[in-house]
């Protein structure tokens, strides 16, 4: 562990808990919480994954200091301190094993009923909430969803071709079938 990193990390917790108006914990006490963290291998005590002093890949693997409704601090990762303000009370540590709460609806959900991005991050409302907005959004105004279908035609205009001219193969095919059955069966007759 980067002993300045640290510090400076400490110093920022300290800093950010006085200006969000929160109880500011002496240095020393963090300092206590940090060697706690540091001997269990820098792993966020709420999800387990590796966690940094300093921003690396993103800021979700950040250690935060977590003020719980309880009154109890403790260091955890940016993403589950995120996390745990849309849960009431500290019900955030009870949230059983791959499920996430949906802070649309409110209802917890195996982490399969939300949407997934292409970078692997989970959407924050699960998919029937999303399904609904989109619905919504689509009723609200349908001509925009259509400009947008025709936008995307025009941007694809090769795919379109290419998807138009296997279809037209495909359904040729399916003719002449057709046709050579018709006539077989008219010389069976
Ligand atoms: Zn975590
Ligand atoms: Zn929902």
């Amino acid at each position: 562990m980067n002993r300045n990193e640290k510090s400076y990390r400490i110093r920022q917790m300290r800093r950010d808990a006085h200006r969000n108006k929160k109880a500011v914990p002496t240095a020393e006490a963090l300092e206590k919480l940090a060697e706690l963290v540091a001997s269990d291998g820098m792993k966020c005590p709420a999800c387990r994954r590796a966690m940094n002093w300093l921003f690396k890949d993103g800021r979700s693997t950040v250690v935060t200091l977590q003020h719980d409704r309880s009154g109890v601090i403790r260091l955890i990762c940016k993403g589950c301190n995120s996390r745990h303000h849309l849960h009431p009370a500290d019900t955030f540590y009870d949230l059983p094993e791959g499920h996430k709460r949906c802070p649309r609806c409110e209802a917890v959900k195996p982490v399969d009923a939300f949407y997934r991005l292409a970078t692997g991050e989970i959407v924050s409302a699960c998919r029937e909430c999303e399904r609904r907005s989109q619905l919504a959004r689509y009723h609200r105004s349908p001509e925009a969803k259509r400009a947008k279908h025709q936008e995307w035609l025009k941007a694809n205009r090769e795919k379109v071709k290419e998807q138009r001219r296997k279809y037209q193969e495909l359904n040729r095919a399916r003719l002449t079938k057709q046709e050579r059955l018709r006539r077989e069966r008219k010389k069976a007759s």
